[in-house]
């Protein structure tokens, strides 16, 4: 029997590769430039399976072109580029990777709290100036980190690593979600829930994890800036669009807050130009779970999640499983 054909759109990894080259007649999309829209539709069309990433929209667009594609598979946690219930409709699994990334994105949020905090980007770039005369007792002046308030918007598998990745820093946690966590979690984590705005504004610094949904869009704009304190750094490792980079531009114009160390953009791969001319500002290209053990992991659960399917099996981290009644 000939098997189930799949599109990928990234060679991804060997760990990955092998467990779909076994199951799979499969087509990577091996070009250093990314798949275009349009070849991505074509390539698709008579394929079984997708297995994609963030920066590939499933929409149902895609999904009309794809008569016999069964499931989508992104090689990501935030699963904005899929049309879930578009997928629903025409019977197709969607699947992500959840929990394999959540320390390694904890990290990277601290990376930049700390960075950014500490102008260490700033500092790195005076020294390799070579303008550098020297210390002195006022040179880059950063805020404290330890002994702070952190606030954390979403407080899911991420956002909780970054709580605890606080205790050693003896900070105050707040956190807000839409449903708060079991008591025990809030005693064990040392955090505390408060609402949306007594969390800006108390905190020193507000780091972002919810998933860009319509109610997150915008989660973080002008409003939101007047009410954190003028000391306070934004970090967002989320989706960018859940903060308003123009209005995150005229707040830092504004002294409104400290600084912001930015892992994800409104409008990807574009950049505000506002931010980008700023010192205050951290820039990093969305490598929030970016190590080679990390990438690996994702690539093989979404390898694995394609597999499942093919071979009888609900996939593990199927996202319409129930609507499908898988
Ligand atoms: P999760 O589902 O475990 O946690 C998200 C939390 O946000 C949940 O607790 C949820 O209740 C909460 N939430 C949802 N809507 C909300 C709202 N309107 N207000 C307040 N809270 C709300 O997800 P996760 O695995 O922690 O990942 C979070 C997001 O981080 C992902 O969806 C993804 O977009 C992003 N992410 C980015 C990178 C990166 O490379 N920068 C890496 C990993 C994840």
């Amino acid at each position: 029997m000939s098997k189930p054909k799949v599109l990928v759109t990234r060679p991804l990894f060997p760990e990955a590769r092998a467990i779909l080259d076994e199951r799979f007649d499969v087509e990577y999309w091996t070009q250093a430039d990314r798949i275009s829209r349009g070849e991505l539709l074509r390539r698709v069309a008579d394929k079984d399976a997708l297995v994609c990433l963030l920066t590939e929209k499933a929409d149902d667009e895609l999904l009309a072109a794809a008569p016999k594609l069964r499931i989508v598979a992104t090689v990501s946690v935030g699963y904005d580029n899929i049309d879930v219930p578009a997928c629903t409709r025409r019977k197709v699994v969607a699947t992500h990777t959840p929990g394999v990334l959540d320390e390694t994105t904890a990290d990277f949020a601290w990376t930049l709290l700390m960075a950014v905090a500490r102008r260490l980007v700033e500092g790195d770039a005076w020294m390799r100036s070579g303008a550098w005369p020297g210390w002195d007792l006022d040179q880059l002046l950063g805020g404290d980190v330890w002994g702070k308030t952190l606030g954390i918007i979403g407080f899911g598998r991420i956002g909780r690593g970054v709580a605890r990745r606080a205790q050693g820093f003896q900070m105050r946690i707040l956190y807000h979600d839409q449903a708060r966590v079991p008591l025990d979690a809030e005693r064990e984590l040392h955090a505390e829930f408060a609402d949306r705005d007594r969390l800006l504004r108390e905190s020193d610094f507000v780091t972002l994890h919810v998933p860009l949904l319509p109610e997150t869009r915008h989660l973080i704009s002008t409003e939101a800036f007047e009410k954190m304190k003028r000391t306070a750094y934004l970090i967002n490792t989320s989706r960018g669009p859940v903060v308003d980079e123009a209005a995150l531009a005229e707040a830092l114009d504004r002294k409104k807050i400290a600084g912001a160390a930015l892992d994800v953009y409104e409008h990807e791969p574009k950049v505000h130009p506002a931010l980008v001319a700023r010192k205050d500002v951290i820039l990093a290209p969305h490598i929030a779970s970016a190590t080679v053990e990390t990438r690996t992991k994702m690539a093989v659960m979404a390898a694995t999640n394609a597999a499942a399917l093919f071979e009888g099996r609900r996939p593990p981290n199927a996202l319409n499983a129930d609507a499908l009644g898988l």
